[in-house]
């Protein structure tokens, strides 16, 4: 591998193959494989890792919004892909690019037909999704009614599966929730198969379900964050591979006399003689405030340096007064053993928002 010259998030596509076989393996064989790759891919590359995810064998591909997966089919990613919360006004984008809508309330609904109707398009794909209690998005029990007459007499349109969203997957002391989303889902998809008078595809599980509730794996499953690398669970995280880390260099060091302050609002204050390293990534990077003040760590040679003062937009300061290193020296912020997990938890936050938020400016590198 080359040197690390400048702050790099380096993608292991290698990581991303072991992530799917391992989750798929969870699976029966003839359950279907969605990934998710909305917001760039949980931060990463989302055309590089769709393609990845096509040729694995993933059956289905997601994003949130319509814009996310117009740019896959710019690159020439063919799989179907389910747009997880469009919104009307991208309507027609949405199938000019022949991308699959979630329709989650009647308004939404009546709003696609009427642009599939104008479009006349035949048999269009759309996914019903359904409330079971998380009560984000989605439609309930007593919508069923009007889907179905809606739906059924409409030759523009047809519902390719009926699917939610579990709250608390990861969570097993919630599992007699998760058991009642199970049951619910259950009860509504044999309603509305009973309704339509055809069998579409059903799924409930994200990655934490598919670990915890392999049971209820229906036609497919729904995996992000696993194939990412972590699972949110310790025991599990040790048979995943981290997909993206995070490095940059020392671009200058500083000798800090007893007395002196380091950085912005002279939050860090050196008791003693103190050897501080600047590194070029701040919260315009995505590592946000509430990494600094000493809470949180990041690695040279494997030994840990805490975050001293606030962070800066395009810099953070770092003590590395008890590390040997110099200028130009590669500085892990996240990776396999140092995780972007363990990092985000220092800061009270999930892995989900701290890899998600590392912004385009940094420049991605991709190991094969
Ligand atoms: C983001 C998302 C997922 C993926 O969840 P992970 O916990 O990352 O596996 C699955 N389904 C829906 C509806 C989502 O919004």
């Amino acid at each position: 591998m080359h040197k690390t010259r400048e702050t790099v998030l380096e993608i292991n596509l290698q990581h991303l193959a072991h992530n799917y076989h391992y989750l798929r393996a969870k699976l029966q064989p003839t359950t279907h494989f969605l990934g998710v790759v909305k917001a760039f891919a949980y931060g990463s590359d989302s055309v590089r890792i769709a393609k990845k995810l096509e040729q694995l064998g993933a059956n289905y591909l997601a994003v949130a919004y319509t814009q996310e997966g117009v740019q896959l089919r710019k690159a020439g990613i063919r799989l179907p892909i389910l747009v997880l919360h469009p919104q009307i006004t991208h309507f027609e984008a949405l199938l000019k690019y022949c991308l699959e809508p979630s329709l989650y309330s009647i308004k939404i609904l009546k709003a696609f037909v009427a642009t599939a109707k104008k479009q006349q398009t035949k048999a269009y794909p759309v996914h019903i999704k359904f409330n079971t209690g998380l009560n984000r998005l989605g439609f309930l029990e007593n919508d069923i009614d009007t889907i179905t007459a809606i739906c059924k007499k409409n030759k523009h349109i047809k519902i390719t599966s009926i699917f939610s969203h579990l709250a608390a997957s990861e969570d097993l002391q919630e599992s007699a929730f998760t058991q009642s989303q199970i049951a619910v889902f259950q009860h509504i998809a044999k309603m509305m198969d009973e309704r339509l008078g055809y069998h579409s595809k059903k799924h409930l599980l994200n990655t934490s379900g598919i670990l915890n509730y392999s049971e209820a794996q229906y036609d497919m499953v729904r995996s992000g964050i696993g194939l990412y690398g972590f699972g949110n669970d310790a025991q599990i995280d040790l048979h995943l591979k981290p997909v993206a880390t995070l490095k940059t260099i020392i671009s200058q060091i500083h000798k800090i006399a007893p007395g002196q302050t380091v950085g912005y609002n002279r939050a860090f204050a050196a008791n003693e003689q103190k050897r501080t390293a600047t590194l070029p990534l701040g919260h315009a990077d995505g590592i946000g405030r509430q990494y600094g003040e000493g809470k949180s760590f990041v690695y040279i040679k494997g030994q840990r340096a805490p975050i001293i003062g606030n962070v800066c937009m395009d810099m953070i300061m770092i003590d590395i007064t008890h590390i040997d290193c110099t200028e130009g020296d590669e500085v892990i912020i996240f990776g396999q053993n140092a995780t972007a997990e363990k990092l985000a938890a220092s800061a009270n936050t999930i892995s989900y928002e701290l890899l998600t938020g590392i912004s385009q400016r940094v420049k991605r590198e991709f190991i094969e």
